[in-house]
């Protein structure tokens, strides 16, 4: 594992200290401060040789996404088996791989943001962390915090999933449900944390979920025999993931593993009903701006203007991609059709992006042999009480 060298400012590039725990960059010279990416020493690492350590050296505690602890902090993992999630071939799009992280502890690739940031949690010492969520943040970080003997503070709209709620309570954190949006939810973390003595977790406000994130392009790209595939869809709330997933692309051409110049097109998608980024991107604009009356039924999509709006933008435009937004009931059509045509039981965040990759086949942006990996990042199940009222299905005992 190599040592971190220092923290990276994605705005202003002033290098930070690692040695003690992060939030932000403190040097930004005007508001918003920038997020803080992790950088390392790599020399000892390069070309495929050390790649190839990555698969024979992948036991014990070392697998799942830890198979790639070589590009990771140098830290004893607080683990529950996370990441090396199935990438499923479609059965009906000759192209398209499904990346199943419905699989992952808690049942959603939030999984692997929080082990490794409550890792780091950890390591430091930290006793009380504090999260907005939109959902499965919040079950990510109540299931890992009780791993690791940690106590977590979770803040998250009152008409979250119920799955989010009832595995928060179940896991033991300190749950308050509250009437609005994550945007809400954040703003009472930042008014009471420093009163409170928490330490801030939330999305691109400290350094580690981005790293957790960044093994979900790692792992794409070793399951495709280290190629890049054309394009990656991405359900975009907070953004994270993509975020991670470039980093990572970033990382394996530095090492070598993959040659450079050919990333795939980065597809954020949202609802139609919170699609702050996707607006962003069709006017030219370089952030968003705050989405009134953000909803629809993927719970993971209501995030009305996302931190890291504009390194995503920069992101999708870098990779000559698009950010676009499908509505709710093309997602709710597209849980349908998986269902029942691949046997796959999607979220509504995972549903928009297949819906999305319809289109994108329809209007020719896409070719079906054009290789796609699609992001299903939770499981259909943790959404059974939202999916169920898009569909009008009742509990038989409650009609
Ligand atoms: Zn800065």
């Amino acid at each position: 594992m190599p040592s971190i060298a220092y923290l990276e400012c994605a705005r202003c590039h002033a290098q930070i200290s690692a040695e003690t725990p992060q939030t932000v960059c403190t040097q930004c010279a005007t508001p918003p401060a920038g997020s803080l990416f992790v950088r390392y020493d790599f020399s000892r690492l390069k070309g495929s040789a050390a790649r190839d350590v990555v698969a024979s050296d992948s036991v014990g505690p070392w697998t799942g996404m830890w198979r790639y602890r070589s590009v990771l902090p140098e830290v004893a993992p607080v683990t529950l088996g996370e990441g090396w999630t199935p990438m499923l071939k479609s059965k009906r799009h000759p192209g398209a791989f499904l990346k199943e992280e419905g699989a992952n502890p808690t049942g959603t690739f939030k999984a692997r943001g929080l082990a490794m940031a409550v890792t780091m949690a950890k390591h430091y010492g930290l006793r009380k962390l504090a999260v907005p969520s939109a959902g499965n943040a919040a079950g990510a970080l109540a299931a890992y915090a009780a791993a690791a003997g940690i106590e977590a503070h979770i803040f998250m709209p009152r008409d979250v999933p119920f799955a989010n709620y009832v595995e928060a309570v179940a896991y033991g954190a300190c749950v308050e449900l509250v009437n609005g949006l994550i945007s809400d939810c954040a703003r009472i973390v930042q008014d009471r944390k420093e009163q409170e003595g928490w330490f801030d977790i939330s999305t691109l406000k400290e350094p580690f979920r981005v790293e957790g994130k960044k093994t979900m392009g790692y792992e794409l790209v070793e399951q495709l025999g280290w190629e890049y595939p054309d394009a990656v869809f991405y359900p975009t709330g907070g953004g994270v993931g993509l975020i991670g997933m470039w980093k990572a692309f970033e990382e394996m051409e530095e090492l070598g593993w993959v040659p450079k110049g050919g990333r795939p097109k980065m597809i954020a998608v949202q609802s139609s009903g919170c699609a702050p980024v996707a607006r962003a991107y069709e006017t030219g604009a370089t952030v968003s701006t705050m989405w009134q009356n953000a909803a629809t039924f993927a719970a993971g999509l209501r995030v009305p203007k996302p931190y890291g709006d504009a390194i995503i933008l920069d992101i999708v435009r870098a990779s000559e991609g698009v950010a676009m937004a499908v509505s709710d009931e093309e997602i709710l059509a597209s849980i349908l059709d998986w269902a029942r045509n691949e046997g796959i039981f999607l979220s509504p965040e995972g549903a928009s992006v297949t819906a999305a990759y319809d289109k994108l086949l329809a209007n020719g942006y896409l070719k079906p042999s054009d290789r796609v990996v699609l992001f299903n990042t939770g499981a259909g199940l943790k959404y059974t009480d939202m999916t169920a009222e898009a569909m009008k299905l009742k509990r038989p005992s409650a009609q």
